[in-house]
């Protein structure tokens, strides 16, 4: 059951949202030539704002900009001043973190709890890791002068979208790259807040440019020739557009794309903890998370037993207001999402899996799902091999550890994984086994910024933080 709270909803006073926003572009805020769209709050449908969209002329401006910048300031300014500049990013998302975490969770639906204390403190951890690099990149291991590629077109999704940004701008600076990025059509305003805040920190114009609009905007960037490196993160189907679009230049490419990653309980793991860790993996952020714990692989031995305290636990789950603090499911972010989450689990249904919900009241205005579990759920059906990107956990049996790497594997992505059992000898021979690119022990959804993320297969190529991440915006070469 539920205990029943008073609602504890943050206040939105903190936050300033412009009725009407502009591109970013060259240190200032620049109307777009594009049609302008709107943004709304996915929990209520309500428009909160509307958006200037890039064009071609647009991008085009951004992507000159950026490259002033490189040539005149940036690639010439020396690591220990550029790591000044990131130090102060990193202490100005800080102190705005309130106002960052209600504009993320009023954009994107996800509850407060997640953004206020997961999203905005490990952008803020992006930018001071990285702010420690810029003047030691010599002992980095990619050669004694490493030197940056120059201009860099990122594009990223919406799940978490100020957090992406982090990742994708932090290890640019502070490598002495340019940018130009194109936050998720659903989800720029957190993008645009940080804008602000590359003003705030008196960075040279042209250093971050922040172009928003739609798909469109993206292939633009992308294609545009005067960008020396793409760095993307969102769906394989986009990912593989663009390394089609950019074949035959020069232009280097990091993919971070989809998953669907295996979280597998031995019969000796801590039973409590693997819910927890099974909870987490995959109903945080609405499952919307690349490397969320979409397929559970429990031992047979152990299996009635986990459904059933995984089924209680899913009681107290908290679906509503994202605003509110003690909310653990929040919207999905749009429309679209909601739907092709409502299509694949019919599909589950119609492929013969049994589903199962906890009792949650939907509410009436925006987009919603309630957690929900598949067990009877066999290899071939769509909901094991599909990633569905939403609270959805399909739940599959093994006997042998043999078995469960099979399984593991047998899925055309290879982003993360969970490993759970009191063995530490298990615990690393599985690890070797399971093709993911992030293998977790005993926890789920972990993430620093020391340490490296990206894929294997279908989930892409390259790293994103740690020292491996750097190696994406460096290069030995004289000139680039
Ligand atoms: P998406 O449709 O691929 O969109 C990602 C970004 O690309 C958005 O900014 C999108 O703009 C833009 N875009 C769309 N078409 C483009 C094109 N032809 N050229 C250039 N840019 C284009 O993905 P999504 O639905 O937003 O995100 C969900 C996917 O991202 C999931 O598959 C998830 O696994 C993956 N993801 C991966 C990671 C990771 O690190 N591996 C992290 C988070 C998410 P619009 O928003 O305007 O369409
Ligand atoms: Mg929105």
């Amino acid at each position: 059951m539920t205990f029943q709270y008073a609602p504890a909803p943050e206040s939105t006073a903190i936050v300033n949202i412009n009725s009407s926003n502009d591109l970013f572009i060259n240190g200032e805020f620049t109307p777009g030539h594009g049609t302008p769209f709107k943004t709304i709050n996915p929990a209520t449908e309500e428009v909160l704002a509307e958006i200037a969209q890039a064009n071609e002329e647009d991008v085009n401006a951004a992507v000159m900009a950026a490259r002033k910048a490189y040539d005149k300031t940036w690639s010439k300014m020396s690591g220990r001043d550029r790591g000044k500049y990131l130090f102060r990013i990193a202490r100005l998302i800080q102190e705005r973190s309130r106002e960052l975490a209600v504009l993320e969770t009023l954009d994107n639906g996800k509850p407060i709890r997640e953004s206020r204390d997961v999203d905005v403190p490990i952008a803020a951890a992006h930018f001071f890791y990285h702010a420690g690099w810029a003047d030691k990149l010599e002992f980095a291991g990619y050669g004694t002068y490493p030197r940056p590629l120059g201009v860099v077109a990122q594009v990223i999704p919406w799940n978490f979208p100020l957090l992406m940004l982090a990742w994708k701008i932090a290890p640019a600076l502070a490598t002495g790259n340019t940018v130009v990025l194109k936050p998720a059509e659903t989800t720029s305003l957190t993008a645009l807040l940080f804008a602000e805040i590359c003003q705030q920190a008196d960075l040279p114009p042209g250093v971050v440019n922040i172009i928003t609009g739609a798909g469109e905007t993206g292939r633009m960037l992308v294609e545009h020739p005067d960008v020396n490196k793409v760095a993307f993160t969102g769906s394989t189907a986009v990912g593989q557009a663009i390394q089609r679009q950019i074949a035959g230049t020069n232009k280097r490419l990091t993919l971070e794309l989809g998953g669907k990653a295996a979280n597998i309980v031995f019969d000796d793991a801590p039973i409590d903890q693997a819910v927890e860790g099974i909870v987490n993996g995959i109903f945080f952020n609405q499952g919307h998370v690349c490397c969320a714990g979409s397929r559970l692989l429990l031992q047979e031995s152990i299996a009635e037993q986990t459904i059933e305290s995984l089924k209680r636990r899913l009681q107290t789950l908290r679906l509503g207001d994202p605003l509110d603090k003690n909310t653990d499911i929040g919207a999905i972010n749009s429309r679209e999402q909601l739907n092709r989450i409502i299509d694949l689990t019919k599909s589950g249904e119609d492929e013969g899996a049994q589903r199962w919900s906890p009792d949650c009241v939907i509410p009436e205005r925006g987009f919603w799902f309630a957690p929900t579990v598949f067990t009877n759920v066999t290899q071939a059906h769509r909901i094991a091999r599909e990633e569905i990107f939403g609270p959805v956990l399909s739940v599959l049996t093994f006997r042998t550890p043999d078995e469960a790497i099979e399984k593991a594997n047998n899925t055309p992505y290879g982003l993360s994984a969970g490993i759970w059992t009191e063995k530490g000898s298990r615990i690393l021979a599985m690890a070797n086994k399971v093709r993911a690119g992030v293998v977790w022990a005993n926890t789920f959804n972990r993430f620093d910024p020391a340490s490296p993320f990206g894929g294997y297969k279908e989930s892409g190529f390259g790293r994103e933080g740690g020292v491996q991440g750097l190696g994406a915006y460096l290069t030995s070469e004289e000139s680039s």
